[in-house]
């Protein structure tokens, strides 16, 4: 029986997820992989992802916030843990405590961890090359590291990384944009005493641009079997989705032509036709939009359009003359009869990404475990 407790739930294949890392692991050899569970596991369970991503041979974990790092660390994963951004001050006694290991760009921020730190915590530095979120401006990195080995033993810089912003975009005026990061992240390097761990790609960079792959790379996306943009599809073609999003019909009826279904009555029949109600929608992360840019569903291994917005909680699918009944399957995300819809087609749908498809599959939606049948 899969989700216990409601018809719908998600499905999570963690022997996707192994493949997936073997498989970037084969790619960007002899660069380790670490692998970005934040957002728990973007949306696929973090634990149980980091144990599978560790399996495979994931050599570090990456999470953007010290209570994932701790949610981690209480379950009994040991791998290091990389914090992808600093954190506020007051937690630096905590990300001691977890040994979590943090990034840093700002000298309030090193002192408030040499503070606390007994000795030798490991720090990475981030410098940031053209993203503009976070980092310390290229300029300034030979100074911040020069600080951050000021307060040894306490602390010791042990990674410096960078932050790719279009690395899945191949247009020329991407590309030369990356290249120009990669090489204003080149020049800090020269600036720097060696340093253990350099690291600049994300899941794209670490798929379309072999120079950013340096000593390790950070995937997220990928590991998931999601491809980072459309462009980028054909180099994920080896990867498996790891997320299925499944539910059963909670309800039939005929409805007539010219009747018109779901608030605000936006759909309207033109012609008799069976409707089947599935018990989730947009407080379970289906937008409710989705049913506007041409949203599908598969049922009895037949596509079937989403009509009528959907609600919070349940949404409406034409099912045509098909005899459809109440408990049978529904494949919102994955594969049922060899039909598949992926994360992907949700967001070119939507005018969005994979990974806001994912991440958005709420806390209300049970994640089990799946087995896949090859491997
Ligand atoms: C989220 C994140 C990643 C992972 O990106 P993917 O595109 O999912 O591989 C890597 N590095 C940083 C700094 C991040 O914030």
């Amino acid at each position: 029986m899969r989700g216990d407790l409601r018809w719908a739930w998600a499905e999570i294949d963690l022997d996707a997820v192994r493949h997936n890392i073997r498989t970037i692991r084969e790619r960007v050899a002899p660069s380790a992989v670490w692998a970005v569970v934040k957002a728990n596991g973007y949306g696929h369970g973090s634990v149980d992802v980091a144990r599978a991503a560790i399996e495979a041979g994931a050599e570090g974990l990456c999470v953007a916030l010290v209570q994932e790092g701790i949610d981690l660390r209480r379950a009994g994963v040991d791998a290091p843990i990389l914090l992808l951004s600093e954190q506020p001050p007051e937690l630096a006694s905590a990300i001691i405590e977890y040994r979590l290991t943090p990034s840093v760009y700002r000298r309030e921020f090193l002192e408030a961890l040499a503070r606390e730190a007994p000795s030798g915590l490991p720090v990475h530095l981030l410098v940031d090359t053209g993203m503009q979120r976070v980092g310390t401006h290229p300029h300034a990195a030979a100074s911040m590291a020069a600080a951050i080995a000021q307060r040894a033993p306490a602390v010791r810089l042990a990674g410096v990384f960078t932050h790719l912003a279009v690395a899945d975009d191949p247009s020329p005026a991407s590309v030369e944009f990356t290249d120009r990061q990669l090489s204003k992240f080149a020049k800090v390097l020269e600036q720097l005493p060696p340093v253990p761990l350099v690291h600049i790609a994300n899941s794209a960079g670490a798929l379309a641009h072999p120079a950013a792959r340096q000593s390790m790379v950070r995937v997220g996306i990928a590991m998931y079997g999601i491809a980072p943009s459309d462009a980028l599809d054909d180099l994920c073609s080896d990867l498996r989705p790891a997320m299925e999003l499944r539910s059963r019909v909670s309800f039939v009826k005929q409805v007539r032509s010219g009747s018109a279904i779901s608030y605000g009555l936006k759909h309207t029949f033109s012609r008799d036709t069976t409707v089947a109600t599935v018990p989730l929608g947009y407080a379970d992360g289906v937008p409710r939009r989705l049913s506007e840019v041409g949203g599908e569903v598969l049922i009895a291994g037949r596509r079937c359009p989403i009509v009528g917005v959907v609600t919070m909680d349940q949404l409406m699918v034409d099912c045509g003359d098909h005899d459809v009944r109440v408990g049978d399957d529904v494949t919102l995300i994955g594969e049922q009869g060899g039909e598949t819809i992926r994360a992907e087609d949700w967001a070119r749908r939507l005018g969005t990404i994979g990974y806001e498809i994912v991440c958005g599959i709420s806390e209300r939606i049970p994640r089990v475990p799946r087995r896949s049948i090859d491997n």
